[in-house]
Order: structure tokens, then sequence, then C-alpha cells
């Protein structure tokens, strides 16, 4: 889950609540990690379609996807639509049936669900960019921060280092796509690697 960084005092009942979501992936899927596979499959699908400045997501969560490869020994691949997959991204609306709704522009840009979870939500009521102004939010660093949480990665939230990826916070018209040294770590940590 990642929130706007000046709504933070406003929101600190949402962060907790996921911060804790955060806990339980790890203990829940720990078990899984031993002999998970490392080739994950991920698809597309929106319950709101053709959102504003997100045409090239695909290409850009491919790039996302690709920051978290090169440090572990994860690999991730696209599949149709129709198809089955190990993680499933999309755009939605308000209340869209996973039990935590969207809150409209501002506040909430997305989340993943946890536990062992593999769907990622963009809010599609944000305005979203690949190259955003003072207005919008960017895809890509979203996508790099809501990966880190998925299925066998796993990721909690680092309150600590803005820097990091991983830290719960975001804001509209800043980039933050490289994987900090402590995200680094993070995923090395729980793998071993
Ligand atoms: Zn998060
Ligand atoms: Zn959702």
């Amino acid at each position: 889950m990642l929130s706007m960084a000046h709504e933070r005092a406003a929101r600190n009942t949402t962060i907790s609540t996921s911060l804790s979501m955060g806990l339980l992936i790890m203990s829940s899927s720990s078990p899984d990690r031993e002999d998970g596979p490392t080739h994950l499959t991920y698809r597309f699908s929106s319950s709101v379609n053709q959102v504003p400045g997100t045409q090239n997501v695909r290409s850009i969560c491919a790039q996302a996807f690709q920051r978290w490869a090169q440090v572990t020994s994860f690999t991730f691949e696209e599949v149709p639509a129709t198809t089955a997959a190990d993680i499933t991204i999309g755009f939605h609306r308000g209340n869209h049936g996973d039990g935590s709704a969207f809150d409209g522009p501002r506040g909430t840009f997305a989340h993943a669900n946890p536990p062992r979870g593999g769907n990622f939500h963009y809010d599609a009521d944000e305005r979203w960019s690949s190259n955003p102004g003072p207005n919008e939010v960017d895809l890509e660093s979203v996508a790099v921060h809501e990966i880190g949480h998925l299925n066998l990665l796993g990721l909690n939230h680092n309150p600590d280092l803005p820097a990091a990826i991983m830290y719960p916070y975001f804001d509209y018209g800043i980039t933050k796509r490289d994987l900090h040294r402590d995200d680094i770590d993070g995923i090395r940590a729980l793998y071993g690697l």
C-alpha cells in the first residue's frame, strides 16, 4: 500500500492496519519460501478500463519487475489476461470487491493484497503518468513498491527510511524507481542471498 506523504497524520489508522498485514505476509508465507517457484507469472485485469495516462502500463510494470529480478533469483513473465497467473495487476475504483475500497483522488494510490496474495491494484481515480507532472502519480514508482509486497517477495514496509522503495508514503510529481540498499538487503535477507 502506498499513501500520500502529507496526509500521514490523518491516515495513521490505515497505515497501522497495512503494517500489521505486512507482518502477516512474512509469517504466513515463509514456509513457501523454501520450495516455492522462483518463476512468477503476471497478467493484467482491470474493472476500470482506459484510465488516462496508463497506456504504457505493461512495459512500465515489466521494467518494475526487472528491478526486483536483478537483485533476486526471481523471474517474471507476463501471460494473457485470460490465463491463470501468480500475480494480477489492474485499475479499480472505490469498493471493488476485495474488502479494501479505494478512496478516490489522493490518499491511497495503490495496494497489494496479502497474505501470499498476488493482487496489485492501482486506484483508477488518481492521475497516473509515466513522466509525472506536479498533479500526477508515477506508475513505475508505485509498481516497484507494490511488487515488493507481492506473493513470494512479501516485503514489509520500512517506515523509518523515506529513501527506501518500501517506505509507506509517496507523493505527486516525483519518481522513486530505484531499489535502495535497504530494499535489496531486505529481500536478500529473506532468501539468504
Ligand atoms: Zn506498501
Ligand atoms: Zn484492491
